[in-house]
């Protein structure tokens, strides 16, 4: 759908430069997605895997982070491989929503309730990034921290239209259970994608 170079908005590698590649797909139908444009990958144009991995190359960055959209819809093999042959580290950020293919450095597993993860996600989950929308979500946060490694990084996100009423819950919660951190969308705050 679009890449571009960047700062890393959230999560464990907030405020790092990366190079985004957007994949154009997503049938998990998220009601608060910010980038419903996605969801049909027919609306975008198809881009060579030599194509995309020159254009982040050529950015200077050392990180390419792979979203979407809904990228594990595919099979991620090439392109990782197109991307580690290049010397670039390998970042996804996914539901989960169908098993995981390629070489990864860091996957960040934000599940969605509007699709439950395939099991095989847990394994693989560096980073667990919830996002909160309300207040039953922290309860659901759990279900999911039970699941993945117990090196997990855990974060929790409020959702950005709601954020004036969950980030003080937010706060209040990993002062509490502080396994938990905060994670904002900076490049939000910074204006950039
Ligand atoms: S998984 Fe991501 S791209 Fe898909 S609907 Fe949810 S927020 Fe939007």
């Amino acid at each position: 759908m679009e890449d571009f170079y960047t700062i890393q908005g959230e999560g464990f590698y907030q405020g790092h430069a990366a190079y985004f590649i957007r994949l154009g797909g997503c049938d998990v139908g998220c009601v608060w997605c910010d980038v419903k444009e996605s969801w049909d990958a027919s609306a975008h144009p198809l881009v060579s895997i030599q194509e995309m991995t020159n254009r982040a190359k050529a950015s200077g960055t050392d990180i390419v982070v792979i979203t979407g959209g809904e990228p594990v819809m595919y099979d991620l093999t090439e392109l990782t491989g197109a991307l580690k042959e290049a010397g670039l580290k390998t970042n996804i950020e996914t539901s989960g929503a169908y098993p995981i293919t390629g070489e990864w450095d860091w996957v960040c597993f934000s599940p969605k309730k509007f699709k439950a993860p395939h099991s095989s996600i847990y394994g693989h989950a560096n980073e667990l990034k919830v996002i909160v929308y309300n207040k039953s979500d922290f309860s659901w946060a759990e279900e999911f921290a039970e699941k993945v490694n117990p090196e997990c990084e855990l974060f929790l996100q409020p959702e950005w239209s709601k954020e004036k009423e969950m980030l003080p819950l937010i706060i209040d919660y990993v002062k509490k259970n502080t396994r938990w951190k905060v994670s904002l969308q900076i490049h939000k705050y910074m204006n950039i994608p």
